[in-house]
């Protein structure tokens, strides 16, 4: 082994600073493995409870317009009766036919308009019965959503608070680690990692094969992985492989 008397980063030294980089990477990513797709679960059912309760409004704004619609066809409905009323005595004292013509189309009027009026109010009457039917459906369905809301929050609350600190710690590592890569190097690194589906961008050769893909690697390229004088990527799936020995503790 050559003593390291200039300062020179070989090789090895990348490969090793990569690989304990690729470890605590691979640390946090079990981290957010552990709260799994509860981020994801809170988030769709804010955006639903927030669609609910826009509904809800909505459906609150129509019952009160149509409320105000039933109430203005009753009170229609009354002052038609009573101009009939007041023709109906108008029409004791009639003094020709042509008053007496008169105020009969008025009251074929008067009476057309109330059936109009008691017609509108049904149908206005069952939408409220509709509308409001369906604010309490809503409501309920809503209640349930903020009570499964709250659970999966304490549920991901739980699982953060226990790794919070495990996490920062680590990323503070990351941070450090990083600075000792150089950019073109971190670069590759980051793209590779981004590409492999288990976000190892650096894998071990195992029996003669890639530790990522597990394709078999050519005689010529094992050795040059053992002599650890290069970076050298599977030419598969393109993670950098390196030999076991390298990563295993010194003694
Ligand atoms: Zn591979």
């Amino acid at each position: 082994m050559a003593k390291k008397q200039e300062k020179e980063i070989t090789v090895e030294d990348k490969l090793k600073t990569l690989y304990s980089l690729q470890q605590k990477l691979s640390e946090i990513d079990s981290i957010k493995i552990l709260r799994g797709e509860l981020p994801l679960e809170v988030a769709d059912l804010e955006d639903e409870i927030i669609g609910l309760d826009t509904r809800i409004k909505k459906h609150e704004a129509e019952l009160k317009e149509s409320e105000t619609t039933v109430s203005q066809q009753k009170q229609k409905a009354k002052d038609s009766a009573l101009k009939i009323e007041k023709y109906k005595e108008q029409l004791d004292n009639v003094r020709n036919n042509r008053e007496f013509d008169h105020l009969s189309k008025e009251i074929e009027f008067e009476t057309l308009e109330i059936e109009l009026s008691e017609k509108r109010t049904r149908e206005f009457g069952q939408e409220s019965k509709n509308l409001a039917e369906q604010i309490e459906k809503s409501k309920a369905f809503l209640e349930e959503r903020k009570l499964d809301l709250a659970q999966k929050k304490d549920e991901l609350e739980g699982i953060v608070s226990e790794t919070k600190q495990q996490e920062e710690e680590l990323r503070e590592e990351v941070k450090n680690v990083e600075t000792q890569v150089e950019p073109r190097l971190l670069h590759a690194f980051k793209r590779i990692r981004k590409s492999a589906r288990n976000g190892l961008a650096v894998v071990c050769i195992e029996r003669g094969a890639c530790g990522g893909c597990f394709n078999k690697i050519p005689p010529q390229k094992q050795m040059d992985i053992k002599l650890g004088k290069k970076i050298i990527v599977c030419e598969y799936c393109g993670r950098i492989m390196i030999d076991p020995e390298l990563i295993a503790p010194a003694d």
